[in-house]
C-alpha cells in the first residue's frame, strides 16, 4: 500500500519535470526525454524498497535554542527549538527505499548513460521525499483527529540545524542501523537515498497557530534551498 501511494506521487510527471529542470509553466521536454522518462517510471517499483522507522521522544524544554529531550538527548538548532518550543513530543524519524536505485544509477554512469542516471537520481529523490511527506501528513490527520497539530519538519542539514546532529537524532533510535540506514562519518546516510528528521507534536489546547510557526517568513537568506515561505509573509 504504502510502496503505491509513494509511486503515484513519484510517478507525477508535472512533479518530475519540475525536479528535472523543465521550466514551470511550460513543462516540456524532448519526445525522446519522455520517453526516457516513462521507461524509468515503469522500472520504479522494482527499484524501490520504502522503510521508514520513527520513535516518538517526550520534550522536556526548549530554551537558549535548544531542544532537552526526556531521554537525556539534546538537539542544537535555533530556529529548530523555536518552531518546536510549544511541543510536548517530538517525533524523530528516518526513512530510505534502499540501495537498488543508487547502484542503478551507478551502473548508468558507468556505461555513459548520464541522461538516463540524471533521471533516474531525480526519481528517486522525489520516492524518498514522498515517503516522509505522507508520514508527515498521516500524523497531521490523525492529530488534527484528537485536537492536537504537528510543526513543520526538520532535517540535519537543513535550515539551521548542523548536519553532525545526525548523531544525536540516529541515537534516539537505540539501535545502530533505524531502517537499514548506516550513518557515514561525515554524517551523510547510506543508502543515499534517505531523509531523517523530527518534527513536534503540539498538545491539546494550544493556539493553532503555534503549530503553523515557519521561521521561513522571518528569514532574510533568500537564497535557500529549504525555504518553505515567502519571507514577510
Ligand atoms: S529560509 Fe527557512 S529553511 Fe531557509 S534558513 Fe531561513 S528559516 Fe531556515
Amino acid at each position: 500500500m504504502m510502496q503505491r501511494q509513494i509511486l503515484e506521487s513519484s510517478l507525477d510527471n508535472g512533479k518530475l519535470l519540475r525536479s528535472l529542470g523543465a521550466r514551470r509553466g511550460q513543462g516540456k521536454v524532448s519526445a525522446g526525454m519522455q520517453r526516457r522518462i516513462d521507461r524509468w517510471r515503469r522500472r520504479l517499483p522494482d527499484l524501490i524498497q520504502p522503510k521508514l522507522v520513527n520513535c516518538m521522544v517526550p520534550l522536556r524544554s526548549a530554551q537558549k535554542g535548544r531542544l532537552y529531550l526526556a531521554d537525556g538527548g539534546v538537539f542544537k538548532g535555533p530556529k529548530l527549538a523555536r518552531t518546536l518550543r510549544d511541543a510536548d513530543t517530538v517525533c524523530c524519524f528516518v526513512a530510505t527505499i534502499g540501495a537498488d536505485l543508487e547502484a542503478e544509477v551507478q551502473r548508468c554512469m558507468a556505461r555513459n548513460r548520464f541522461a538516463d542516471a540524471y533521471v533516474l537520481d531525480t526519481l528517486g529523490s522525489l520516492a524518498v521525499e514522498s515517503l516522509v511527506e505522507r508520514f508527515h501528513l498521516a500524523h497531521e490527520e490523525q492529530m488534527r483527529a484528537r485536537g492536537r497539530g504537528v510543526t513543520l519538519r526538520f532535517s540535519p542539514g537543513y535550515c539551521d540545524w548542523p548536519v553532525l546532529e545526525q548523531v544525536s537524532l540516529f541515537d534516539r533510535f537505540g539501535q545502530e542501523r533505524p531502517a537499514g540506514i548506516r550513518l557515514t562519518e561525515t554524517c551523510l546516510m547510506s543508502p543515499r537515498k534517505s531523509i531523517s528528521g523530527v518534527f513536534g507534536i503540539v498538545p491539546h489546547g494550544v493556539d493553532g497557530s503555534v503549530a503553523d510557526y515557519n521561521p521561513c517568513r522571518f528569514c532574510t537568506q533568500r537564497n535557500c534551498k529549504a525555504r518553505r515561505a515567502p519571507a514577510g509573509n
